[in-house]
């Protein structure tokens, strides 16, 4: 009897390495820890040494494999799997562009140690990309739903006018997840992503990933890891592993708790503005709803001032007043206070797992509260 194939990437990633065991092994895979592999004479074991491959990382990337449909390369955190794109894809007199507006500390890495190499770093609000102009680029950095402002840019388009004027596109899929939005479907050579947040889940580990479709890439990548050593723990990669297995129920969880929260906070009298691309008012909601299979679970909500906002966050029973996002519980922060470019007054809220009406209730009484 041959069995059907798994129509779906959640469904194949459960699946994956049951199709692979032996009798006896455990379902689950074991934790390996390990700096040295039993290597008698000539050094060509499956595993040799633990900067160069470890059994939990590999489990750990055939997963991410699937969830991306690319061949993935895991790092221990998303900034080093930023750094490693930057580092094997760029040169000296290279220039890359960067949201003026995403992950403050991309723009950080480029300007203090890619510059010194003679990299030139130019920097543009998320939505103008739209407007083209990626002539003399090598790197074409986007990230959208942008981190914190939740603009959104055309990945498709972007991707198409960067490969015609010679460069290639890398997206930061950090906020979306490959289940709420595909970039390398759109045409993105690269996706990276900091698995930190709703992949790991659970306020725990910090890591990352790139996923690219090109083998040339993944191996220049791969090859930066191995000999510049920024590799995961195996431990870690073992908790990212058991945290995407039920990264799809998360996701889902989260995401319909923002959609249903957004127009009860967006309908509040303490909230000045609110951001939210699944809100059929919101700037990137037509992009969004063609690009994105889901509006995600952040919403940036923007209060008179800074006290308020504080007071929201504080006042709420529900939130986790901290930074980073994607965790099962509900957590949030006013971003000027790490600098970001948007008024004192505006929180990146990071929708979580608890049940609807809970958060429902706890949020809206913290917002009547912050208005009093
Ligand atoms: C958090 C984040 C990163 C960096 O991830 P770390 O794991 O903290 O290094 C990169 N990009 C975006 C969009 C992020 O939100």
């Amino acid at each position: 009897m041959t069995k059907k194939p798994i129509a779906s990437p959640a469904g194949r990633m459960l699946h994956a390495r049951s199709a692979m065991l032996a009798r006896g092994e455990p379902v689950a895979p074991p934790l390996v820890m390990a700096s040295m592999f039993h290597l008698p004479g000539a050094p060509d074991a499956v595993h040799q040494y633990g900067r160069m491959s470890n059994p939990v990382w590999q489990e750990t990337e055939e997963a991410l494999a699937i969830l991306e449909d690319a061949e993935t390369v895991l790092f221990p955190s998303g900034m080093a799997a930023i750094a490693a794109v930057f580092h094997t894809h760029l040169k000296s007199g290279d220039r890359v562009l960067l949201p003026s507006d995403g992950y403050y500390v991309t723009r950080v890495l480029a300007e203090r140690f890619l510059k010194p190499f003679g990299i030139e770093t130019e920097l543009r609000p998320v939505a103008a990309y739209a407007n083209g102009g990626f002539n003399g680029f090598a790197l074409v950095h986007i990230e959208t739903p942008s981190n914190p402002g939740l603009d959104v840019c055309d990945i498709a388009a972007i991707a198409a006018a960067a490969k015609a004027a010679g460069a290639a596109t890398v997206c930061d899929n950090t906020t979306m997840t490959p289940y709420g939005q595909r970039p390398l479907d759109l045409g993105a050579d690269i996706a990276i992503a900091a698995d930190t947040k709703a992949p790991g889940g659970h306020s725990d580990i910090l890591m990352g990933h790139v996923s690219t479709r090109d083998p040339a890439r993944a191996a220049l990548v791969r090859d930066w890891r191995r000999i510049a050593g920024a590799i995961p723990g195996p431990f870690e990669a073992w908790l990212l592993h058991r945290s995407l297995m039920t990264l799809e129920m998360r996701f889902d969880r989260m995401c319909s708790n923002a959609q249903k929260l957004a127009p009860l906070l967006a309908g509040h009298s303490a909230v000045d503005a609110i951001r939210y691309p699944g809100l059929p008012g919101d700037p990137s909601h037509t992009l969004a709803a063609r690009q994105m299979q889901r509006p995600g679970f952040l919403i940036g909500l923007t209060f008179a001032s800074e006290a308020m906002a504080e007071k929201f966050i504080d006042g709420c029973a529900l939130i986790q007043p901290a930074t980073s996002f994607g965790g099962v519980h509900t957590s949030a922060e006013r971003r000027a206070r790490w600098g970001d470019a948007v008024p004192p007054g505006f929180v990146r809220l990071s929708v979580g797992c608890e049940p609807f009406e809970d958060l429902k209730s706890a949020l809206l009484a913290a917002l009547d509260e912050a208005v009093e």
